[in-house]
């Protein structure tokens, strides 16, 4: 039977399989993992600085899973890729992976996507997060205007998991430690800064709980232009990827 114009399907998304060029530890809980190979070539850069890729593992029941890694940084000259991986412990799939990856291993994603990039028009930009943002955090510092002006809390902890972050002169960087990691000490950092007035462009992405509480602050406290705020939970704590992406779909998981 032919299918009508109105039921033809999207075509698959290709798959591009790279292997690790070599690693390099950013701190006791960051690893950046350097990608290449021949198949870079069909890597499609976009100029969003969150970039990201779902990467493919395969679970202990042997179906297939994706996890959901920032693209940090693309070096188009030496055809390589960067993802920074929070370690985590030994749960999961893709933190244990990250951690033991060794050159010459290989590993297969879809993608890019991406939704946010900074916009020099904005009179001020924040970002916030904790540990899995710091590689779309750090891209869009690098990426920022060198007279911007802004602030970046970052919740971590411990105080070993600090990086040295490259940003213009005019954009605070705080690290917050909370070894408890209470899910208002973003939401309680945002309310203590300054708030001068003017524009203000907001990435907020991290811990799903964290980012509910920071719903408030922008929005009923602050009452910020949605257009002007990037959102969302990157990961929920005590769920696999695979649930979190599942709840997305229940109350429990949304955010706006
Ligand atoms: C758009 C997007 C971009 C992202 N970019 C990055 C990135 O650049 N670097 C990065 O490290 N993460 C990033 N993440 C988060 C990452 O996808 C999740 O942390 C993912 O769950 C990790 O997979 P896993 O197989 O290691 O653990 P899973 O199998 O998913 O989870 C196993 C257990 O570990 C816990 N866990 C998962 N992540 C963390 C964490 N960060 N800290 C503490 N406990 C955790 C889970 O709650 C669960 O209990 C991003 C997520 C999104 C949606």
């Amino acid at each position: 039977m032919a299918l009508s114009s109105q039921t033809t399907a999207r075509p698959p998304r290709p798959t591009i399989e790279l292997e690790v060029v070599r690693t390099a530890w950013l701190s006791p809980h960051l690893v950046r993992v350097t990608l290449g190979g021949a198949a870079f070539a069909q890597f499609q850069d976009r100029p969003e600085t969150d970039k990201y890729v779902k990467l493919k593992f395969t679970a202990s029941d042997g179906l297939p899973v994706t996890r959901t890694y920032t693209v940090r940084s693309v070096d188009a000259t030496a055809a390589t890729l960067d993802i920074d991986f929070v370690v985590h412990g030994d749960e999961g799939l893709a933190g244990p992976w990250a951690a033991a990856a060794k050159p010459g291993d290989r590993i297969s994603f879809m993608g890019p996507g991406g939704g946010y990039a900074p916009d020099a028009t904005a009179g001020r930009h924040l970002f916030v997060g904790d540990l899995s943002a710091v590689p779309a955090i750090g891209a869009a510092l690098e990426a920022l205007p060198v007279d911007a002006i802004g602030h970046a809390l970052l919740q971590i902890d411990a105080s070993d998991a600090e990086i040295v972050l490259a940003a213009p002169s005019g954009v605070v960087i705080t690290w917050i430690v909370d070894p408890a990691h209470d899910t208002e000490t973003l939401a309680n950092g945002l309310r203590g800064l300054d708030w001068p007035g003017g524009r203000v462009q907001v990435f907020a992405h991290g811990e799903r709980e964290s980012m509910k509480a920071i719903r408030h602050v922008l929005f009923d406290e602050r009452g910020l232009d949605r257009g002007d705020v990037s959102l969302s939970g990157y990961w929920a704590r005590g769920r696999t990827e695979d649930r979190f992406q599942a709840e997305k779909r229940e109350p429990i998981g949304q955010i706006l």
